[in-house]
């Protein structure tokens, strides 16, 4: 970005001195003809006419990948190009499912599960082990690349949204350990696990990914060293039983790293609409904002700056995306409550709200900002309103 705007002032200064020794018509030919060429440099900020970034993905209407044991469906970059800094992966276990053993090495896994009972492992960088059960309204963090695997506990089938703190990051390109050992030489495997050459011809050749398991024992086993140390910091919290904040239009739960220590670079909220409930106009000064909407309708306007607005419905399955700093509002519609679930990838949760924001001002500059009396002025509200009935 730097860069960007020294060559721009280069390029500026280049140009006042063409014109001022323009003498001759050459010099002004040469100098009308820098001209466009300058003005397509622009940086895309300045570009006041350019449209907005679609924010709007249907994650539960693509395709995504189906095998024995579950289906996951993934929304990064390649999909919905607007979402650089946040990839959602929508996935399904059936009883007995396994998501095997993996990694991630460039993003730290955020997960909500929606339906189900999952069990899930992992492994920290100081050797600490945690095997924890969760259920509907419980989130999950795993650091990044820190070794995990997850398993339905059934009856019924799981459903979960994971969100990874890295747009770029494909749910269907981690670091899984039958691509490894699959890709490694029995031998070595041989020679490295205590089991002869032999035993490592039936493993899977290639990345199992989700595999078809037995249902764990509801109580759990114990893990195969007994001897290592207990997580310090959990990678569970119950987000669905905090208090929330209450308003008349609906309530928030909101999860950041002062309520879950181990969850470092996001911020997780669930929030719930009533009927006809509008979320006020608000921006979020430090991060991002992903949306998955679990049930229910709403409509979202963001606000670009040049006069640029945009406004999307969305329903359940689909996702929406505010890049940080975008002015936003949240219209629920229809007769069922809207449930959202909202990922900021910033471990500090920051808003700004317009009436918070107004509030915040003397009466005389609001009045003159905008052309109103002081008895309007008045009526104006002085703190933030969150979900208005
Ligand atoms: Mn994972
Ligand atoms: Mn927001």
């Amino acid at each position: 970005m730097k860069s960007n705007k020294a060559s721009q002032q280069d390029k500026r200064f280049s140009r006042r001195e063409l014109f001022s020794v323009a003498s001759s018509t050459a010099a002004v030919a040469a100098a009308s003809f820098a001209i466009p060429r300058e003005l397509s440099a622009e940086p895309q900020e300045h570009k006041h006419h350019a449209p907005l970034q679609g924010f709007k993905y249907d994650i539960e209407g693509s395709e995504g990948r189906v095998t024995a044991g579950g289906s996951a469906k993934e929304a990064n970059v390649d999909e919905f190009p607007i979402s650089e800094s946040m990839a959602g992966v929508s996935m399904r276990l059936h009883p007995g499912g396994l998501r095997e053993l993996h990694w991630h090495a460039i993003a730290a896994e955020w997960a909500y599960v929606i339906k189900g009972n999952i069990r899930t492992t992992v492994i920290s960088p100081s050797g600490e082990a945690e095997s924890a059960d969760f259920g509907p309204g419980d989130v999950w963090y795993f650091p990044k690349g820190h070794g995990h695997a997850l398993q339905c506990l059934g009856p019924e089938e799981a459903h979960f949204i994971l969100v990874f703190d890295d747009g770029h990051f494909s749910e269907f390109g981690t670091f899984s350990i039958t691509d490894w050992m699959g890709h490694t030489s029995p031998e070595i495997l041989a020679r490295n696990l205590n089991l002869p050459v032999s035993a490592f011809s039936s493993i899977p050749r290639d990345e199992a990914y989700i595999i078809q398991g037995n249902v764990p024992p509801a109580i759990p086993e114990d893990l195969r060293n007994a001897t290592l140390p207990e997580n310090q910091f959990p990678h569970k919290f119950r987000l669905a039983q905090m208090t929330p904040f209450r308003f008349s239009g609906g309530e928030e739960r909101i999860v950041s790293s002062k309520e879950f220590p181990i969850q470092k670079t996001v911020t997780g909220v669930i929030q719930d609409l009533k009927p006809g409930a509008l979320r006020e106009l608000h921006w979020h000064p430090n991060a991002d904002e992903w949306q998955y909407y679990i049930s229910g309708r709403s409509r979202v306007t963001i606000f670009g700056a040049h006069g640029r607005v945009a406004t999307e419905e969305f329903r359940p399955g689909q996702i929406a995306f505010i890049k940080q700093g975008f002015g936003h509002f949240v219209e629920q519609v229809g007769d069922e409550p809207t449930r959202i679930l909202i990922l900021f990838n910033s471990p500090v949760y920051e808003e700004i709200s317009l009436s918070g924001w107004l509030g915040a001002n003397p009466p005389a500059l609001v009045a003159d900002n905008f052309g109103f009396s002081a008895e309007q002025v008045a009526k104006l509200p002085k703190a933030s309103r969150g979900i208005l009935s």
